[in-house]
């Protein structure tokens, strides 16, 4: 690998690297987990059967005291917190399996729990000292405290680092006064635990105060905290969104969650980590209402016929069932890198998230479309499962924001190496001869990998496929780096492009390791629709992977960007037809 961090599949395949050892055999829940997390579920549907009414919670915009109670009662609070602290001590893969299957049940009822602890205590399990788990962790598992990450702000949501929350270091008294408010957070009107992110002024080696973000365990019963009103919401209606104001909050300085200044770090890490647990809730969701969905189609009469023989409407199945498939690829692999350890995950991560919610948007439109005018009425489950999920494009990092980051993270490895090159090749003599030793052994390690390992004859189409697409768009984030420089940040139709190659080609690869190692385990002839869907899922990624990359160099990128802006002046739609000039 160029870069001594931890390897990346993902970085590594935007600089022509091909890891496939990270992503082969797919992984395998431990035995012994999967059992017990059988046993969890079972639990968790027995509860939900008897206990949670989803109309209602969505009706009410409230998650009744008796379904949190049993919740936590049933130790669904502590899942991922590790057995030693009162926890069911899940790995990722667990965890976010867990979630998915919440997510099928109550998307409300996912979302408090995934506040909680896909994000609201994550930074405390990633970073925190021995003290604060031993003091904290127990509780949060019970439930007797519920947990928030409090970082968006109202002048500052996508662009994170512009936050002004205020922490500032009374030496004297060996407390941070925090000032600052939050916006937006999940959990907000129930939570005792909140991390929270602000900035403090920090002296660097030089001598010069910089603000730098620090994170902090703030509790709700600190002097000063205070909760704003209930947000009314599209959807997710169920769980509490408000917002937190600190006034002069006096926070002791052992609270700070891991490094002081090194808070961003921390803010990101968690989102990356958290964003499993979201992509799985978004599909919980979807394979949720496709159960009435399909009953439908099979029973409803149409022209004489059910409407599951129409091949428009065997389309939208056919569709939904592949992109349900190899999103769920996607997420079992990237959880499995977590659970590993060694791998930098931070791409797929991102990659999931975007996928998963879109995949799941659609679908559940799709759903919806095929039940007809019965779709749109509230008795039934779809109109509150496409609200409760439109906010999952949204929040835990925007799409658009994530795409940026896919392409940007993802070639800057790449970057770097063209860099050193093109800074070699400046010397007196041209060519070779003047690479500096650190471009020379830059070369070394990129020898460019072409192959995948070999995989079963059956999706030996969908390795080559895969294996074609990799290295053009390895030649293609090359040529947006020479082309464009350092201003490869501002080409950001190029950069969603990219990406969406990238996630398709993730999607690809994913799909063909887990039914390689499905065909190993069952035979052939048992994965006869596992290898249809790997088959049809590369033919369709391919052809979109090869639309964008052509896009990269061929596009109407200045036209939109020109219109656009006009649109903006203009501050309407001026295109008006014959007599509708009243409109304008
Ligand atoms: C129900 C709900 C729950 C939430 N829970 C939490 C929580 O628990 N904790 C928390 O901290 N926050 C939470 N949030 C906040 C959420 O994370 C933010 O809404 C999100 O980060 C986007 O910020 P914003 O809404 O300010 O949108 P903006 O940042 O203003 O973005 C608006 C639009 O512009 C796009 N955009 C922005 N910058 C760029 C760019 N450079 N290029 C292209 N497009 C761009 C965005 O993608 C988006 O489409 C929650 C929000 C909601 C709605």
């Amino acid at each position: 690998m160029p870069s001594k961090a931890l390897p990346s599949f993902s970085k590594a395949l935007f600089s022509g690297i091909l890891l496939d050892e990270l992503l082969f055999p797919y992984p395998k829940m431990d035995k012994e987990e999967a059992e017990n997390l059988k046993l969890v579920q079972e639990t968790f549907k027995k509860f939900a059967d008897d206990k949670i009414d989803s109309q209602k919670i969505d009706e009410e915009a409230h998650i009744p005291d008796e379904v949190m109670n049993g919740l936590k009662e049933l130790g669904f609070m502590g899942l991922s917190v590790p057995e030693k602290y009162g926890g069911f001590g899940l790995s990722n893969t667990g965890y976010v399996k867990m979630l998915e299957f919440i997510g099928g049940t109550d998307p409300s009822v996912a979302i408090m729990l995934g506040g909680h602890q896909s994000i609201g205590y994550k930074a405390l399990i990633l970073y925190g000292t021995d003290e604060q788990k031993k003091k904290y962790l127990p509780k949060l598992a019970s439930g007797e405290m519920v947990a928030s990450y409090c970082l968006t702000e109202p002048g500052a949501g996508s662009d994170a680092a512009g936050i002004q929350s205020k922490a500032v270091r009374d030496e004297k008294r060996g407390v941070y006064i925090l000032n600052g408010n939050k916006q937006w957070i999940t959990n907000a009107g129930i939570a005792d635990f909140l991390t929270v992110f602000a900035k403090e002024p920090i002296t660097d080696k030089d001598g010069k105060v910089k603000e730098k973000i620090s994170a902090f365990i703030v509790t709700r019963d600190m002097k000063g905290v205070s909760v704003g009103k209930e947000e009314n919401k599209l959807g997710l209606k169920g769980s509490s969104t408000a917002s937190l104001f600190f006034e002069d909050v006096e926070v002791p300085f052992e609270n700070v969650i891991g490094e002081p200044g090194k808070g961003f770090k921390v803010a990101m890490n968690v989102l990356n980590a958290g964003r499993l647990g979201l992509s799985g809730g978004s599909l919980g969701a979807l394979k949720h209402v496709m159960r009435p969905a399909l009953a439908h189609i099979k029973e409803r009469r149409q022209f004489g016929k059910t409407l599951s023989e129409f091949e428009m409407i065997k389309e939208k199945v056919a569709q939904m069932t592949i992109d349900l498939f190899a999103t769920e690829s996607m997420i079992y692999l990237t959880s499995g890198l977590m659970d590993r350890g060694d791998v930098d995950y931070s791409l797929e991560a991102a990659m999931c998230k975007v996928r998963a919610t879109e995949v799941a948007w659609n679908g559940i439109n799709e759903c919806l479309q095929m039940v007809g005018g019965l779709g749109f009425m509230k008795e039934y489950p779809y109109q509150r499962l496409m609200r409760d999920g439109r906010v999952n494009m949204i929040f835990e990092g925007t799409n658009e924001i994530l795409r940026m980051f896919i392409t940007l993270a993802g070639i800057r490895d790449e970057g770097e190496y063209l860099k050193k090159i093109g800074e070699a090749l400046k010397g007196p003599i041209k060519g070779f001869g003047v690479l500096t030793d650190y471009a020379t052994q830059w070369l070394k390690d990129r020898v460019m990998t072409e192959h995948i390992r070999d995989v079963h004859p059956s999706l030996a189409n969908a390795k080559v496929q895969f294996e074609t697409w990799a290295k053009n768009t390895h030649f293609s984030a090359e040529r947006f780096i020479m082309h464009h420089g350092k201003n490869v940040i501002y080409r950001e139709m190029r950069q969603e492009r990219l990406a969406n190659a990238a996630i398709d080609l993730f999607g690809m690869i994913s799909t063909i390791s887990r039914v390689d190692s499905l065909i190993a385990e069952k035979g052939e002839e048992k994965c006869k629709h596992e290898i249809m869907i790997a088959n049809v899922f590369a033919d369709q990624a391919w052809r979109r992977v090869r639309r964008n990359l052509l896009m990269m160099d061929s596009n109407a990128d200045r036209q939109m960007g020109e219109l656009s802006d006009f649109m903006v002046k203009q501050g309407f739609y001026p295109f008006a037809t014959e007599s509708m000039e009243i409109l304008l």
